[in-house]
């Protein structure tokens, strides 16, 4: 899963609906692209970054609807993360969302999450479900929760060493924690109950 290159950057994922749970090591391809940000942070800019329509929407349904949502973008408001949330490739195919990249910069850490919203030229599931999306949305902001607790994860090598002492999950890509597979439910629930009661 890590790296021997320690460019690694483990991850997770898990498809909701059936249970499965992944985590995914980092892709070549992913890190050839560094996130650079577009203008000098600074503590007055939102930490989590949403560009793409499509997560835009999910996101902005997640902050109106799920109370338990709200606290993770409020906890990362108030860390040293940059966190990027945009569509992309993940390893294997039933990944639907890995950590690509975590890296330190200057006063901040750099994160870069990755959603597939494309699979072989179709829609995935999270395409097609603005709720589940919201829901992995929550998972991942969760993971990035996690590195914001721990300040000495700078990079892939040192989220490794998180994940090993805290006894998160490992499998064939990566790893994943209890905490974000409950987010993930917690999540979906709030949102389809306060769509439903509205
Ligand atoms: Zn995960």
């Amino acid at each position: 899963m890590i790296r021997a290159s320690g460019k690694l950057v483990a991850l997770s994922a898990v498809a909701l609906g059936v249970g499965a749970t992944f985590v995914v090591t980092t892709s070549a391809t992913a890190l050839a692209y560094p996130i650079r940000p577009a203008v000098p942070p600074n503590t007055s800019l939102d930490r989590v970054r949403v560009l793409d329509p499509v997560l835009r929407s999910a996101f902005d349904r997640g902050v109106s609807r799920s109370p338990t949502f709200v606290r993770l973008v409020a906890h990362l408001q108030q860390s040293d993360l940059m966190v990027y949330l945009v569509p992309g490739t993940c390893p294997g195919l039933h990944v639907d969302a890995c950590l690509v990249s975590v890296n330190q910069q200057g006063r901040y850490r750099y994160i870069r999450i990755n959603f597939v919203l494309i699979r072989r030229a179709e829609g995935t599931a999270l395409w097609r479900s603005p709720v589940k999306l919201a829901a992995q949305i929550g998972h991942e902001l969760q993971h990035a929760v996690e590195i914001a607790d721990e300040p000495s994860v700078v990079d892939g090598a040192s989220l490794g060493r998180m994940h090993q002492r805290n006894g998160a999950h490992v499998n064939h890509v990566g790893y994943e924690t209890d905490a974000a597979l409950k987010v993930a439910d917690v999540v979906l629930r709030e949102v389809i109950r306060n769509v439903r009661t509205r």
